[in-house]
């Protein structure tokens, strides 16, 4: 599958809790047609939230779901799961992203759970004029995000900018926060974000974000509690130690996920 890596890469291996950011987006099939097969997680969660097209999802405990555009899916995978993810679709766009968001020690070996988000589910939030939001996970305006319960108290906003718009809202202090601009440009204070850039935004208690140019901007405010631990990382494995990785490998490799 054809992806567009922000965080999780060489560049940029760690935004504490964040883990990994991929934009997947392509209207060749061929580009995506081959999904992603049977793989492991342990440690972590993923996070799948849809723009455009049908994405399937089946694990090894018997749960299975449908992503549609506009739904999400926030997976934690505690002590194991393998799964796959692979698109219900031959042919048309397909659009959407995956973020991996870190767990601290002691819930790295939880019972792995699912919070499977239909497309009307998400709040929508008409905040003025021009700036619409939808809360995938976190509060804003009185409203709760469809996501609940998630160890890092994650914001996970959708935030639609017509021309001229700013979005100019408090974020918890102590969060790690970035957006990733997916359409359109995002003006920063005076830093410009562009379309498929991420921006670490620095310490600070308010995000003020403005559409630049004349179409608008479409973008994601993705913010949480930083976790301060070791982080030692193979591939689908994301645990403390060098011997918690080793005992990921060996219980996989066991049958035991
Ligand atoms: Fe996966």
């Amino acid at each position: 599958m054809r992806l567009k890596r922000s965080l999780g890469g060489p560049e940029l291996q760690l935004f504490d809790p964040f883990l990994l950011l991929d934009e997947f987006r392509s209207d060749d099939a061929g580009d995506y047609i081959a999904g992603f097969p049977d793989h492991p997680h342990r440690g972590f969660e993923t996070v799948t939230y849809m723009l455009a097209g049908r994405m399937g999802h089946k694990d090894n405990q018997g749960n299975s779901g449908l992503l549609k555009p506009g739904g999400a899916q926030w997976m934690t995978a505690g002590r194991g799961i393998v799964h796959s993810e692979m698109p219900e679709q031959e042919d048309g766009l397909m659009w959407g992203f995956q973020l991996w968001v870190n767990l601290p020690a002691a819930e790295k070996m939880r019972a792995p759970r699912y919070q499977d988000i239909e497309p009307e589910d998400i709040p929508e939030i008409d905040l003025a004029d021009g700036v619409r939001v939808r809360l995938v996970a976190g509060d804003l305006a009185g409203q709760t995000g469809a996501v609940r319960d998630i160890a890092v108290n994650p914001i996970y906003w959708d935030v639609h900018l017509e021309a001229g718009r700013t979005l100019d809202e408090a974020l918890p202090t102590a969060h790690n926060a970035f957006i990733y601009v997916y359409d359109g440009t995002v003006t920063l204070a005076e830093t410009r974000v562009q379309t498929g850039e991420m921006a670490l935004l620095s310490d600070g208690d308010r995000l003020a974000a403005s559409a630049a140019g004349e179409s608008g901007a479409r973008f994601l405010v993705i913010a949480g509690q930083p976790i301060r631990e070791q982080v030692a990382r193979y591939g689908p494995f994301v645990m403390n130690t060098r011997e918690e990785i080793m005992q990921a490998f060996q219980d996989y490799q066991a049958g035991r996920f």
